[in-house]
């Protein structure tokens, strides 16, 4: 099993080793220098555009898909490729695995999987959360998507693991607006999309405050989405402190994915775009995806500005 600290050094070995001995996964590798990028500024930040057709199958899951059997499911242990290697991780207690994802944004992209094929929910693994995210920390963020904000695998409990340099969100401008028993509370210097940054020594305080999120956003939204479902949460660590980076989200996909043909763009933001980095799978929508449209889709998934105060208010009017 991998040791508690300084878990960073081994995923760049699992990743060199899986370069070497799975051909499938060196193809994968060789063909992200074929990822083609461009940059926009937005609202005073770099909001980066890729061009990734491996990712197509991830942009349009189903989440109401029936597959919800082990026997179809990908993360499920018997159901992974001979040649890819598994790595149970400490925090967690072993329940978790490490894998490199084989249909990376990014190189150095992970995906760690819990051995149980259960729902995509934090709910009682928030410690495992935030336990892998200071191992793998600083060099590269954990993060979750809820299973209505960007997972393409809502039937099997999994997160993933970026270099943190990759996402323009570990350089965006938090505004201190108050704490909550502990945890200091920041907000994203951005009109379009809401998020919320919590920094705590404290894990147990993180998780009240993370209670008190959910439970807020359980009142307001319709019970058929999971708890948690909502979220994009980013996770990392330094200098003692963890870090929570929280993006509550009103829908899963923006009104551009539901449009007709030509106006539809297939982007389905998850954690990464939510970070900075919009994923498309067809030329047509990475030649023409502009500011306007990254704003409005922002807009489209992500709670109002009224809404984040009523959040807001649920963690500091406890104080
Ligand atoms: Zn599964």
């Amino acid at each position: 099993m991998l040791p508690e600290a300084s878990l960073a050094p081994h995923l760049v070995t699992l990743y060199e080793r899986q370069r070497e001995s799975w051909q499938d996964f060196a193809e994968v590798c060789k063909g992200l220098a074929d990822v083609r990028q461009r940059h926009l500024v937005f609202y005073g930040a770099f909001v980066e555009i890729q061009y990734n057709p491996r990712r197509l199958e991830n942009i349009t899951a189903s989440t109401a898909s029936p597959s919800n059997s082990p026997d179809k499911c990908f993360l499920c242990a018997e159901n992974i490729p001979a040649a890819q290697i598994s790595l149970p991780l400490s925090p967690g207690a072993g329940e978790f695995l490490l894998l490199c994802n084989i249909r990376p944004i990014f190189p150095y992209h992970f995906t760690i999987v819990h051995r149980a094929h259960i729902p995509q929910r934090l709910g009682a693994h928030f410690s495992a959360f935030l336990g892998i995210a200071r191992g793998i920390a600083p060099d590269f963020w954990l993060f979750f998507n809820g299973a209505q904000s960007g997972a393409s695998l809502p039937h099997h409990l999994h997160w993933q693991a970026l270099p943190s340099r990759y996402l323009p969100l570990s350089r965006a401008h938090f505004i201190p607006c108050g704490n909550f028993a502990g945890v200091e509370i920041a907000l994203l210097e951005d009109e379009a999309r809401q998020a919320l940054s919590l920094v705590s020594a404290d894990a147990e305080a993180l998780a009240r405050a993370w209670g008190v999120l959910v439970e807020a956003t359980n009142k307001r939204v319709l019970l058929c989405v999971p708890e948690d479902g909502l979220f994009n949460i980013f996770a990392t660590f330094a200098a003692g402190y963890y870090r929570l980076i929280i993006f509550p989200r009103a829908r899963m996909r923006p009104s551009c994915y539901y449009a007709d043909e030509p106006e539809r763009m297939i982007i389905s933001p998850g954690s990464v775009e939510m970070a900075g980095c919009i994923v498309t799978a067809r030329q047509s929508d990475f030649d023409r995806l502009n500011a306007a449209h990254i704003e409005q889709i922002y807009r489209d998934v992500s709670i109002t500005k009224a809404e984040m105060n009523d959040l807001l208010k649920s963690l500091t009017g406890r104080c």
